[in-house]
């Protein structure tokens, strides 16, 4: 092919197009990862520098693009995924307009590269601002990479609305991880600033993915969801009983694949979890709604994000009843009660990139049965496994204190001072085996220190990286908080992080700076923040947590030096009542 250069006709048409479909970065990644997957890539990696403001790149080893397709793909409504109108009313490809590929070029710098596989040379086309700069023959991998450098450069009324490039990437890693687990048999790398950020191999089913992109303990507060009904099919998995969020922000729902906003599968999902749920709180969900592609219209947005359903009722109502029922067959029995610093849903990767939302809220379990009702102490005749040998749990006092017999005499234990000594050595273990698995925050936090704590903590990041704790300067006294040390729940992060900071840095008997923390020094400190007063155990936590509290190195005192329980020996027992003697 011939190099010629020429302005593409409709340059104008395109930026304005521009405007709806590329309205920041990610979702120019967004639109190319689409086209990966209709043209049947098995394997995505995706390249992002400085927030995707100077290069997004996506390379896929689908189908390709002749060198005539390649040069059409990039004139405006120029789609291989629909013939007719009709064809819109059963769209089963991700795109359908043909408007992503002009719109970007017309917006940045563009560079496509591709090649049928079995086609002996590929095509690169360059465009600048719209303008082809080049096009012609190039050796390249079959498959398809587009490369997208200074993206809205030519127009700098757009570029000034983009946020920093922290926001600007939450987005992009947002979308990437959705689109990762609509398509678990996919592979993917997500790399950033030339650094792999996140990568999983193709998985055959979903749990596999979700453990990849949510981390180890994702299924802890989640209930799975497979219910069939009329041609619909929803499957998944859904916040237990009690786990909920002050947002909408992880409510993650895909149709036909498709990762979607909608009012109407909004509302069902509150309507299925109707007294399971305390006004101003949402469902977490990651569900699946498989449908017949006619009955949903999802050309409702140019960046297809919402859909409409044609038979709106009837999907309202078969989400709403398929979740009252999963949520029915979840609260009776017993569930899995780990231990009382379930994490709940807490990604091993951010999810989104709102950082300007509230942090991620760890669930706070609403107990199953209130066995301590009332405060009054109950008492439980069998005693519970994990236990040792002549210990037996009684009850709870006041919401606070467990209560259990040891040979013969009363033990009290203080519920918090325990949880924190567990914590503590659960964490300090794993620190000093070098496998500390922080959560990472679905939501990462911002925050502005005052410069004395900024200064303290710049030089601190890396130690507190070693306990789990994630965060990074973003200069000034600005920094990131990704992750939270394993185990660790908390309904807010600011607060828990501004108190873990704010106490190091003064280390409790006025300003050292040049102190060196030891790793010991900061998980105390972060057991210390972490626990909260007012954990309502139910019985099987309770029984846990005093299971998990006997088998410490230390089970006597809080990291702190605070006791974690009195003993009222039987000999003092006999004493105090006038027995003895
Ligand atoms: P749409 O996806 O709505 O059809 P786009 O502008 O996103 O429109 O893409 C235009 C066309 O370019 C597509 O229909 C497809 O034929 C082709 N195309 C785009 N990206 C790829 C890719 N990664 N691999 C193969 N073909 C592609
Ligand atoms: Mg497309």
């Amino acid at each position: 092919m011939s190099q010629r250069i020429r302005l593409l006709a409709e340059v104008v048409a395109n930026r304005i197009a521009a405007g709806e479909v590329v309205e920041r970065p990610a979702s120019a990644v967004k639109e190319l990862v689409e086209n990966s997957l209709d043209a049947g890539a098995k394997k995505i990696e995706i390249s992002i520098e400085r927030g995707g403001r100077s290069l997004i790149r996506v390379t896929d080893d689908g189908h390709g693009m002749g060198p005539e397709d390649a040069l059409l793909a990039l004139e405006r409504h120029a789609t291989s995924k629909i013939r007719d109108a009709s064809d819109l009313l059963k769209i089963q490809t991700f795109g359908f307009r043909g408007e992503a590929l002009p719109s970007i070029a017309s917006v940045s710098r563009f560079t496509l590269r591709t090649r049928e596989p079995e086609a002996l040379e590929g095509t690169e086309v360059v465009i600048d601002g719209g303008k082809i700069i080049r096009a012609g023959s190039a050796g390249c991998p079959a498959g398809t990479s587009i490369e997208v450098k200074q993206l809205f450069a030519h127009v700098p009324g757009r570029r000034k609305f983009l946020r920093t490039e922290e926001t600007e990437w939450g987005h992009i890693e947002h979308g990437v991880r959705l689109a990762a687990l609509a398509r678990p048999d996919v592979g993917w790398v997500l790399r950033r600033d030339g650094a792999v950020f996140w990568q999983d191999t193709a998985r055959k089913d979903l749990e596999e993915r979700l453990a990849a992109v949510f981390g180890r303990d994702w299924k802890e507060s989640l209930l799975p969801m497979d219910v069939r009904d009329g041609g619909m099919h929803l499957h998944g998995y859904i916040g237990r009983p009690g786990v909920n969020r002050a947002t909408r922000a992880e409510q993650i729902l895909f149709v036909n694949s498709r990762p979607v906003q909608s009012g109407s599968l909004n509302a069902a999902l509150l309507e299925g979890y109707h007294n399971a749920l305390m006004r101003g709180r949402f469902p977490i969900t990651v569900l699946f709604l498989e449908m017949d592609p006619s009955g949903v219209d999802v050309n409702v947005h140019p960046s297809k994000r919402e859909v409409r359903f044609r038979q709106d009722g009837d999907v309202r109502r078969f989400v709403s009843g398929a979740v009252a029922e999963v949520l029915r067959g979840g609260s009776v029995g017993p569930l899995p009660m780990p231990t009382m610093t379930t994490n709940g849903f807490t990604p091993a990767m951010t999810l989104s990139p709102l950082a300007h939302q509230p942090a991620v809220t760890f669930p706070a379990r609403e107990p199953l049965a209130d066995t301590a009702s009332g405060g009054s102490l109950e008492l439980k005749v069998e005693s519970a496994p994990g236990i040792p040998a002549g210990w037996r749990f009684l009850g709870i006092v006041d919401h606070l204190y467990l209560v259990a017999e040891k040979d013969g005499g009363v033990v009290l234990i203080d519920q918090h001072a325990a949880h924190e000594r567990i914590l503590f050595e659960q964490l300090l273990r794993q620190v000093a085996q070098e496998e500390v698995h922080g959560q990472k925050l679905l939501y990462p936090v911002t925050l502005e220190f005052p410069p004395l704590q900024a200064s303290f903590l710049k030089d601190r990041v890396e130690q507190l990286g070693k306990v789990g704790l994630g965060i990074s300067s973003m200069g000034g006294n600005a920094f990131l908080v990704d992750a939270l040390p394993p185990r660790i729940r908390t309904l807010a992060v600011e607060e828990f992080v501004r108190g873990v900071v704010a106490d190091l840095e003064t280390g409790g008997t006025g300003a050292r700076k040049d102190r060196k923390l030891s790793e010991e020094v900061i998980a105390k400190t972060v057991c210390r923040h972490a626990i909260k007063a007012n954990d309502r155990l139910n019985e099987a936590e309770a029984v846990r947590l005093m299971a998990d509290l006997l088998a410490c190195e230390l089970p006597y005192t809080c990291p702190h030096g605070r006791p974690t329980m009195i003993l009222l020996s039987k000999g003092e027992l006999e004493k105090k009542f006038g027995r003895a003697g």
